[in-house]
């Protein structure tokens, strides 16, 4: 690469590891993310880039690179992505999903969006610092992670645990935010400064067996358990307004009434009636515990009455709802059944939030005010999962973002996530690029 164009640079790289195929399939032997650490740290390398890679597993590789600040009290700043991509299938793709093309000023391939192209504008924007030969007061940390895609048992857990002296910082940026809520006039794009937690369930009910022939007032533990299933599924959790919600909907320019039901209990129950489903079911987890039965197992053999039944909850939690509340809420859910239940197993994974006002926070608004004209931020939280748990956990105040253009609003931002036709356009790349040098420079000064 001879060019230092940021856009031409920062394009040719997201195509590199597009087609890289870092694919995460779930198993240990997947991902092979060594192959997109090579790509980034030969475009990274020169003088000044302290790197070091890191191997969780075999070809599970992990990159970090500092640059040192020459003040030891002042902050670290983390800019992190992820290296590995979920499956594709070329089926119903109009271009290869691991074929990079640019099409029309947009960059077609898994992971273009999830977050290959974030992962990509902070590699740009930390080698237009290093080529400055920029000294900052604060330490600037570049991390690219494997496996994010299943857990980060390989990526980020793994490097805060086993790592954490190479990675130790007080603020951190990753996905998943930055594209245009589609409600109010201006654009408001979304710093996602928390994320719910996930406490899944496998649970079992008795029943006796007998033969399938006579049915007759037999205890059969799958119809006893279709009546729970159907219970949870119908089960409402109560609306939990919490401050993140609130700032979110204050934010947003609407109409007096509009927020006013918007900001109880019971108006936004009527209000997710009458949204689009994409937005309502975004709406409706951000402010409740939800419940979703997924798997059911039962019986033996068509003529013999089942003696058990089970299934698998995925259960996400709101900020603050430890097991405690996800137990009350099943019991109410479950009603005189509940004590037919035995919890086979149970996963806790508590949900993680960070402040709000804060340097980080103001860099963003800063950063994205001068780049999206009347644009402005507003606090939301990831309903599923990102690797700034681990982040979080360790104390360190952790933002998803990003800064997409007009050209993916956030649905179809949303929807690209693991779906066909993922792409970005150039213009959005363009912006990150700008979004994390002046952030990185403001926080760090
Ligand atoms: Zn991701």
């Amino acid at each position: 690469m001879t060019s230092a164009d940021p856009l031409e640079e920062v394009t040719d790289l997201l195509q590199q590891l597009i087609r890289n195929r870092c694919v995460n399939d779930g198993t240990a032997t997947s991902g092979h993310e060594v192959r997109s650490v090579e790509t980034l740290s030969s475009y990274l390398a020169g003088p000044g880039a302290e790197m070091r890679t890191y191997e969780s597993a075999p070809d599970r590789g992990n990159l970090v690179l500092r640059i040192e600040g020459s003040d030891p009290g002042a902050p670290t700043l983390c800019l992190m992505g992820h290296l590995d991509v979920v499956p594709a299938s070329a089926e119903g793709w109009q271009r290869d999903p691991f074929g990079g093309e640019l099409v029309d000023g947009e960059v077609w391939g898994r992971g273009a969006i999830d977050m290959l192209g974030i992962t990509a504008s902070m590699a740009v924007a930390t080698k237009r610092l290093l080529r400055e030969g920029w000294r900052p007061r604060g330490t600037l940390v570049y991390l690219a992670v494997a496996d994010e895609e299943a857990l980060g048992t390989y990526g980020a857990q793994w490097m805060t645990e086993q790592q954490w002296d190479a990675v130790k910082c007080d603020f951190l940026v990753t996905e998943f935010g930055g594209a245009r809520v589609p409600i109010g006039q201006s654009p408001k794009l979304p710093i996602m400064v928390a994320e719910k937690g996930s406490h899944w369930m496998r649970l079992r009910v008795r029943g006796v067996p007998g033969h399938g022939s006579m049915p007759y007032r037999t205890d059969n533990a799958v119809v006893k358990m279709a009546e729970v299933v159907r219970r949870i599924a119908s089960y409402r959790a109560p609306a939990d307004l919490h401050d993140v919600w609130m700032r979110f909907i204050d934010g947003l320019d609407l109409p007096f009434a509009q927020r006013a039901l918007l900001r109880s209990g019971p108006g936004l129950d009527l209000a997710l009636g009458r949204m689009p489903l994409g937005v309502a079911r975004m709406m409706h987890a951000a402010t409740h515990t939800t419940f979703s039965p997924n798997v059911m197992h039962g019986g033996v053999k068509t003529n013999v009455v089942p003696d058990t039944a089970e299934i698998q909850v995925d259960i996400r939690t709101l900020p603050g709802v430890g097991p405690a509340a996800v137990h009350r809420m099943l019991r109410d859910a479950v009603g005189d059944l509940w004590r037919d239940v035995e919890i086979a197993e149970e996963g806790e994974n508590l949900a993680t939030s960070s402040p709000i006002d804060t340097p980080l926070w103001r860099a963003l608004t800063a950063a994205t005010e001068r780049l999206v004209p009347g644009g402005t931020t507003l606090p939301f939280l990831v309903v599923g999962a990102t690797d700034a748990r681990f982040f979080r956990r360790k104390g360190v105040t952790s933002y998803g973002y990003g800064l997409f253009s007009e050209r993916i609003p956030f649905n179809e931002f949303a929807a690209m996530f693991h779906g066909r036709n993922e792409r970005i356009d150039q213009a959005s790349l363009a912006l990150m690029v700008e979004l994390w040098s002046s952030t990185v420079r403001e926080v760090l000064a």
